[in-house]
């Protein structure tokens, strides 16, 4: 299947509960469950995941290792891939810090990450469906180890955790 074809439903998804507004500028409200301080929760790729990630990875660009989407908008159900940036944890506290509200600090543990958050949810969703983690190294091109952190939640724990974080 094309890479495009992949995501077509999963885009078709996100938009039934995300609508974007008349402008382009307008804030896409999440309309579907929501957790923490109102982000999304949207179904993709066998488990529940933070909508506004969701719309970066499929209609902006690859999330590296310990990096958080961050809403220049300030609006946690707020989906409009324009209206979300790449930040790192201390962008982040320091976004929250500037608002007011209090931060959760998520340290970068792996800062010589080898995958990016779409890789890490297909390796765990190949994993869940008995893919060896072996096999899943060799076909992503990162050691062992790098699964072996994944699959126990050690590298990437907000995908493996039952409950999404209020990230
Ligand atoms: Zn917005």
């Amino acid at each position: 299947m094309s890479e495009l074809k992949r995501y077509d439903v999963p885009m078709q998804r996100l938009l039934q509960r995300a609508t974007p507004g008349k402008f382009p500028d307008d804030c896409w409200a999440w309309t579907g469950a929501r957790v923490g301080r109102g982000y999304g929760q949207i179904w993709f790729f066998g488990r529940t995941q933070l909508a506004h990630r969701i719309s970066f990875l499929l209609f902006r660009d690859e999330i590296p290792e310990g990096a958080f989407v961050l809403h220049s908008c300030d609006n946690p159900p707020c989906c409009n891939p324009a209206h979300l940036k790449l930040g790192s944890s201390l962008d982040n506290n320091r976004d929250m810090r500037s608002k007011g509200r209090a931060a959760r600090i998520v340290g970068e543990k792996h800062p010589r990450a080898k995958l990016t958050e779409l890789r890490a949810i297909e390796i765990l969703e190949g994993f869940r469906l008995g893919a060896r983690q072996v096999d899943l190294a060799e076909e992503y091109g990162v050691s062992r180890h790098v699964i072996y952190d994944l699959v126990r939640g050690r590298s990437w724990p907000h995908l493996t955790a039952e409950e999404q974080p209020d990230e």
